[in-house]
């Protein structure tokens, strides 16, 4: 069954992990209880940061948007394409509408017109739409 991205793909670092190639088979958004093992694992600490600090996205915080959030969406670069390259103009959008509101966006933004299928971010450029196969 086709699985909709709901709040948990609106990311604590402000990914919309519903365009991320590991959606939906090997995980079900940053915020799910099955996330991806990179990702559980969380690396440069914002899980953790918002767990500690009991706020559920980065844009809660006074301090946001952090030095390691700058530097995290500026890398990396795969195919030209940064797929971290919105984080902070994305948590402000989530702040300004709300996630719900955010999410609709992401989700028109991501699904192709024809086929209905979710674009990854490394796929925005050459979708073949399976309508066109
Ligand atoms: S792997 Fe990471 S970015 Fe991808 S869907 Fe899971 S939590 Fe989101
Ligand atoms: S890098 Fe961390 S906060 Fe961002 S999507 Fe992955 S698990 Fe979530």
């Amino acid at each position: 069954m086709k699985r909709i991205p709901d709040e948990k793909c609106a990311s604590v670092c402000g990914l919309f992990c519903g365009a991320c190639p590991s959606f939906p088979e090997e995980c079900h958004g940053c915020l799910s209880d099955y996330v991806r093992e990179g990702c559980r694992e969380c690396k440069n600490g914002f899980r953790k940061c918002a767990s500690n600090h009991t706020v559920a996205r980065c844009c809660e915080r006074i301090e946001f948007p952090c030095q390691k959030l700058e530097k995290f969406s500026k890398y990396p670069v795969i195919n030209g394409i940064c797929n971290h390259a919105n984080v902070i103009s994305d948590l402000k959008r989530m702040k300004d509408i709300g996630i719900l509101s955010w999410l609709k966006e992401q989700v028109d933004e991501f699904t192709c017109p024809e086929c209905g299928e979710l674009i990854s971010w490394f796929d925005r450029n050459s979708h073949v739409c399976s309508k066109q196969k």
